[in-house]
């Protein structure tokens, strides 16, 4: 799952928050478009839009969430990870981080197939 979704980048030995830009930008191997890679929480890699969206516009499958890491008693970010916006719905105006997958070109045709089911 995690090969077949790309998400096999190596873990960045640095991160700086501030930083937007990337020696290589990553982009999708589908469609070509600019992606952020981030980790999870649990060891996978996800790819994720290059600009944030309101929560009205992105189906709940598809939104997340970057969470600040800080070390206890440190205000300093040591890393940001990848963290699915799940239970309480946010406020429509809400900005929430969406999946490259459902903004991806190549991707669109299949997910009209099954929208029904991810739409819960
Ligand atoms: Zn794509």
């Amino acid at each position: 799952m995690a090969e077949k979704e790309g998400a096999t980048a190596a873990p960045r030995p640095e991160f700086d928050p501030d930083d937007v830009t990337f020696v290589e930008p990553p982009t999708c191997s589908l469609c070509g478009a600019d992606v952020r890679v981030y980790p999870t929480v649990y060891d996978r890699w996800v790819h994720l839009a290059t600009a944030d969206l309101p929560a009205k516009d992105v189906p709940r499958p598809f939104r997340w969430r970057l969470v600040k890491i800080t070390p206890p008693h440190s205000p300093v970010v040591i890393d940001i990870v990848a963290v699915r916006v799940r239970g309480i719905d946010p406020i429509p105006g809400e900005l929430v981080t969406p999946a490259h997958q459902f903004l991806c070109a190549a991707e669109q045709a299949e997910r009209s197939v099954v929208k029904g089911a991810l739409d819960r």
